[in-house]
């Protein structure tokens, strides 16, 4: 099991099940283009492989699927259904939610208990403007529904000046009435932003920014959160919680347990590392030839981890899984 000096461990995996996307948001996508599937995305049953491996070897104890958009790919349900026999304590999803009014039943029959669902704004001009595809009001009937089934709901905003910063205050009432954890995603240095400093600094909104634009109309404290946490979490009176992950401001790299596969088998151990190491040939191998192997190639992910703070990369999140 690889440890580092500051006693950080891979215990999180998130895998990208796709790169392919219905959306094409500005903060992700370039070029405003819908994102295709990449050549040579690993079959489900190497997903599978890959996770049991990770989990043997690694010691990974949680996975959330992301993609892309994991609700497009026709992978979803085998791999879901795959999960079951694996073991895992912890089991999430991370999606922009327009496809899940249809994919609810097979998330519910698969036992998902948590989702992530990124909405950035409800109002239907600035959510065109941003997502480059899709439509508000499905995404708002699937959130609904997916309350309704029990499913616990976090919800993924980034905050971006002269965009959608006027709806900081409606999104927090909106999902404070709803019973959704409001996650606010300090705009992060990747891929087009990661090239283009100016755009980038041109829309970021800093944590002490947001909690002075929240206070004007609500009242919290700070609450505690486990320490490899990557959200500071706060209170707001009976309502609720609201987070902030604050990769920018507050950064969380010393205790970062995270490992990313991408959807064509490569490990990822930092955002702020355009390194890959490249698994997919292991899934192959019978299991007592490829954990030697594979604990080399996690030492090398491992020691990619920045420091102390979040540097930014030309990596696309939708090819790493956000
Ligand atoms: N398509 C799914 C979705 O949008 O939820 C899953 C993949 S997406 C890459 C995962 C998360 O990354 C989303 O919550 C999205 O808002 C976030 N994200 C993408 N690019 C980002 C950026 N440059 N800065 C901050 N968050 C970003
Ligand atoms: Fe697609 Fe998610 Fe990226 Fe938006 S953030 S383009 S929904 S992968």
């Amino acid at each position: 099991m690889n440890i580092d000096r500051h006693g950080r461990r891979f215990r999180k995996l998130r895998l990208s099940l796709t790169a392919a996307c219905n959306f094409a948001c500005t903060y992700c996508v370039a070029d405003g283009r819908r994102l295709v599937a990449a050549r040579d995305e690993l079959t489900a049953q190497a997903m599978l492989s890959a996770v049991r491996l990770l989990k043997n070897v690694a010691g990974i104890n949680a996975l959330r699927i992301t993609g892309g958009e994991p609700l497009l790919s026709d992978r979803l349900e085998p791999f879901l259904l795959g999960l079951d026999t694996l073991g895992l304590g912890d089991i999430s999803l991370t999606t922009n939610g327009q496809l899940l009014t249809r994919k609810l039943p097979l998330l519910v029959r698969a036992g998902v208990r948590r989702l992530n669902v990124s909405l950035d704004t409800l109002n239907p001009d600035t959510f065109g403007h941003i997502a480059r595809g899709g439509d508000l009001n499905s995404i708002l009937l699937g959130l609904e529904q997916a309350r309704k089934a029990g499913i616990a709901i976090k919800i993924n905003m980034v905050p971006m000046q002269d965009l959608n910063l006027d709806q900081v205050l409606p999104m927090l009432q909106f999902c404070l009435e709803q019973g959704y954890e409001l996650r606010f995603i300090e705009l992060m240095r990747m891929g087009h932003l990661a090239e283009n400093p100016r755009a980038f600094r041109n829309r970021y909104v800093g944590h002490g920014e947001l909690l002075d634009l929240v206070k004007k109309r609500f009242e919290f404290v700070p609450v505690g959160a486990p320490k490899d946490s990557t959200a500071l979490r706060y209170k707001v009176g009976d309502l609720g919680t609201f987070g902030i992950i604050a990769n920018e401001s507050a950064p969380f790299c010393r205790s970062c347990n995270r490992l990313r596969l991408s959807s064509t088998g490569w490990l990822y151990g930092c955002l702020s590392s355009n390194r890959g190491h490249y698994i997919g040939d292991l899934l192959q191998q019978p299991e007592n030839h490829t954990n030697s192997q594979l604990e080399k190639l996690l030492a090398y992910a491992l020691a990619d981890k920045q420091e102390t703070e979040f540097t930014g990369s030309a990596l696309i999140m939708k090819s790493v899984g956000g």
